[in-house]
């Protein structure tokens, strides 16, 4: 590759914060949230013009309850959806066969929400700010350059918490990181958007009484009778349409309630081999779930019960990317922990979603499911050899595998709540990030409404 070598200049320095958190997602909202407090100086930087990652989506918040209907995720990830839906913006926690439960949020007003919460507890948030680089004292974080319209700045942080989903930071850090299976192989990702003018009696009348033709998976047909729901299954009426030449690129028709009475979003693009972390690659995932969206639809209209007078109502701001860099951390988190419930003494983190993996080619899935919820250590949380540094949310340390099922955004929240805890803990304490007092950690958590088993 031809290169240019950049001159050093020096770099204006923005803010020096205790705490900074970098990426304003579930995990991060909550890690900025926790970590503010006894003073401390926190920031939440943000590459886009708003907070919520994936919350912002479209998509409903699965597995605050676990597979024997026990609410298994609290504390600030549940202060958000009863902040949520005290304006009317979130459903119940509705049970789920196949996701364990959903909770049916309203994308934008999370933004605000998320906003409100920075505000009361005093994160300054920096928006539309790209964080680029490390600086690093040896092995030790010392703080990181952003880019933006004001140019390359630098801020430096006593410890920085990586909630980007991609682990950009941990990465430049030069923290060990995977992608993918044993081939690299990444889930793909999808293209959310919403559908209004679907008649919800036709719809539900198929879904529950016509199941010789309507399938759907191992979900029981009481389910379908709910306000809240979301199908997997339909393979028929895909395998039929592909039959007639649309060209579909899931097998499971996956479509979920929305919370006015006609709107259903789907997810349903599939675009395989998008790497979030080329340009190049994150770009044709773009375009071709914007082709396969109009296709999808042309399925939706003629062969889904309801659906013939759909109009698109939304789509979401950007294409979701479910897999990219995970972090290998001081404990790996595997399949076999999640399918066997595994208990851990540094437990920061119960969570209850099945193994989930779409696959990273063709266009099935598979789901394993577990007898009942397990923990997450705080060890997942840290990385091995580099200091000052937490990384929190889908990119903590698991397997492919086992990020299948931690990848859910109430793990991811209760995750980062537990990041800035730790991180505000070892500032308190004096001590480095990876010697925190866990049992600390933990009695703080349990006294933010924090679940641990
Ligand atoms: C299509 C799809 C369907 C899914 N379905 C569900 C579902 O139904 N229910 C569910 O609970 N979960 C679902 N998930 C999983 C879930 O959405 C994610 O795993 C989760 O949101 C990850 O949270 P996070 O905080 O780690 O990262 P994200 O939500 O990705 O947030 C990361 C934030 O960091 C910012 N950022 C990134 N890099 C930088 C940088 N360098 N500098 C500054 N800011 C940066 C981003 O803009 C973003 O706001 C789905 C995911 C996808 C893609």
């Amino acid at each position: 590759m031809r290169t240019w070598h950049e001159p050093a200049r020096e770099l204006p320095v923005r803010a020096e914060v205790d705490i900074l958190v970098v990426g304003g997602g579930p995990s991060g909202i909550m890690a900025a949230k926790a970590a503010a407090g006894n003073g401390r100086k926190v920031m939440l930087l943000e590459s886009r013009g708003y907070l919520g990652g994936n919350l912002t989506l479209g998509l409903p918040i699965l597995a605050y309850l676990d597979v024997n209907g026990k609410q298994c995720v609290k504390g600030f990830a549940q202060e958000l959806i009863d902040r949520l839906a005290a304006r009317g913006a979130a459903g119940p926690h509705v049970p789920c066969k196949n996701h364990m439960s959903l909770t049916i949020i309203d994308p934008e007003e999370v933004k605000t929400v998320a906003l409100e919460m920075m505000e009361e507890v005093g994160v300054e948030v920096l928006m539309y700010v790209f964080c680029s680089d490390v600086i690093k004292d040896g092995d030790t974080v010392r703080g990181v350059i952003i880019e933006s319209k004001a140019g390359r700045e630098v801020i430096f942080a006593k410890t920085v918490i990586d909630c980007t989903g991609d682990g950009d930071v941990a990465t430049r850090a030069g923290v060990e990181m995977h992608k993918g299976d044993k081939d690299g192989g990444m889930q793909p990702p999808t293209l959310m958007y919403s559908v209004r003018k679907v008649d919800m009696a036709a719809f539900r009348d198929a879904l529950v009484n016509h199941r010789d033709v309507f399938d759907m998976d191992v979900m029981p047909p009481e389910q379908f009778a709910r306000r809240y729901f979301i199908t997997v299954g339909l393979r028929n009426q895909i395998n039929q349409a592909n039959k007639d030449g649309l060209d579909i690129p899931v097998a499971r028709t996956i479509l979920i309630t929305g919370l006015k009475d006609d709107q259903i979003w789907v997810n349903m693009s599939r675009v395989s081999g998008v790497d979030s972390t080329k340009p190049e690659s994150y770009t044709f995932g773009e375009i071709e779930a914007r082709r396969q969206m109009y296709r999808i639809n042309a399925y939706l209209r003629r062969y889904v019960p309801g659906f013939k007078d759909l109009e698109v109502e939304k789509v979401a701001p950007f294409l979701g990317i479910r897999e990219s860099r995970v972090m290998v951390g001081k404990y790996v988190l595997t399949a076999e922990d999640i399918l066997e419930s595994r208990r851990f003494d540094d437990v920061v983190t119960v969570a209850g979603y099945p193994v989930d993996i779409h696959h990273s080619t063709g266009s099935d899935c598979t789901m394993l499911f577990a007898k009942d919820n397990h923990d997450i250590p705080y060890r997942c949380l840290v990385p091995e050899k580099v200091g000052g540094l937490l990384v929190a949310g889908r990119c903590s340390s698991f397997t492919h595998e086992a990020m299948a099922g931690t990848r859910v955004m109430s793990t991811c929240m209760a995750l980062g709540q537990a990041a800035g805890t730790a991180a505000r803990i070892a500032l308190d304490e004096g001590v480095a990030v990876a010697d925190v007092d866990v049992k600390a950690v933990q009695k703080d958590l349990l006294a933010n409404g924090a679940f641990l088993g």
